[in-house]
């Protein structure tokens, strides 16, 4: 099953009072609508499972491969742990709500939930002099509440200014927000659980407010904040420039740039690959199957060797 073919999967899209368009602009996503914030591309989470399109698995969900066959996976039958990773391209088209994430021991034990959120983005495209928060100034936990009780958003909340190819990693813990104008992908622990400090007073279109989670979000945060260390390392295969932008202890993230020909080496549990500029063809024993922006699919355990062929750019991840 899948030996010689990928798990090609179908996006899931998520409404949000901050989603624009831009899936459709960019990506030639039927969107369901002009807010549409986020397309979950590999997905096995309850909130939003992706489908898979080809193979002996079509209709299935990715949860479903999964839980029925863990070999794709490299898995054992009795491994009853979840689907681990989460890929999700966002558009802002305005700003998101800051937010903090728990850590794994904070999501078992307060929301019954396997996994916390580290999370990390890999800027798809911004507009000029965009900016996200990322991190904040309080010295002590007493100043983090202090600050977030009064409001103080300005002296609290460290802006940082991106443009597209920026890589940013934020471990659970880590105060953050994607400021409007941005397009990311994520690549995230398989978590849906976030803690709202502050959604700029905003009102829906019903005139409610979101819920903030202040005390949480306290519980929660890293203080003082500390930029991640990130090593990055570049390696060459032919055509294939292949960065790693982050390894640490949830997963690997790679941006893969083709120009030409690659004969690629599968060494890895699975690979999750999503095509974000350009067109290719992989070739799996001798047959190929079209890659273009917006196609996002598994390699599974199966595959061992590929060749890619094409110009584009891919962000790739592994546990
Ligand atoms: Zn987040």
């Amino acid at each position: 099953m899948y030996k010689n073919e990928p798990i090609f999967l179908q996006p899931v899209f998520q409404e949000r009072i901050w989603g624009g368009k831009k899936l459709r602009t960019e990506f030639h996503y039927e969107i369901p609508n002009d807010l549409t914030g986020e397309a979950w591309v590999i997905s096995a989470h309850p909130h939003g499972p992706s489908m898979i399109t080809n193979g002996p698995l079509e209709g299935k969900s990715l949860a479903d491969a999964w839980n029925e066959h863990k070999e794709l996976f490299n898995k054992k039958d009795d491994d009853q742990g979840e689907y681990p990773l989460l890929v999700k391209i966002l558009d802002a088209a305005d700003d998101l709500s800051v937010q903090v994430h728990p850590n794994d021991q904070f999501s078992r034990e307060v929301e019954g939930v396997p996994y916390g959120k580290t999370e990390c983005w890999y800027v798809l495209s911004a507009e000029e002099g965009v900016e996200l928060v990322l991190g904040h100034y309080a010295k002590t936990e007493e100043e983090l509440a202090e600050m977030i009780d009064h409001g103080q958003w300005d002296k609290l909340l460290r802006r940082v200014k991106v443009k597209a190819g920026d890589f940013v990693y934020v471990p659970s813990g880590t105060i953050h927000a994607i400021g409007k104008g941005i397009v990311i992908l994520e690549t995230q622990q398989s978590s849906d659980i976030t803690y709202r400090v502050y959604d700029y007073d905003r009102k829906d279109a019903a005139g409610n407010t979101r819920e903030l989670h202040l005390e949480r979000s306290k519980q929660v945060t890293t203080v003082p904040h500390q930029d991640a260390e990130v090593k990055q390392t570049e390696k060459v295969n032919g055509g294939l420039v292949e960065k790693k932008l982050v390894e640490e202890q949830y997963f690997t993230v790679y941006h893969w740039e083709l120009n030409g020909q690659a004969d690629c080496e599968m060494d890895k549990d699975f690979l999750q690959v999503s095509v974000v500029e350009g067109m290719a063809a992989i070739t799996i024993d001798g047959k190929s199957f079209d890659l273009k922006k917006g196609t996002h699919f598994i390699l599974p355990h199966g595959v061992r060797q590929f060749k890619l062929d094409g110009k584009a750019e891919f962000i790739v991840s592994h546990e």
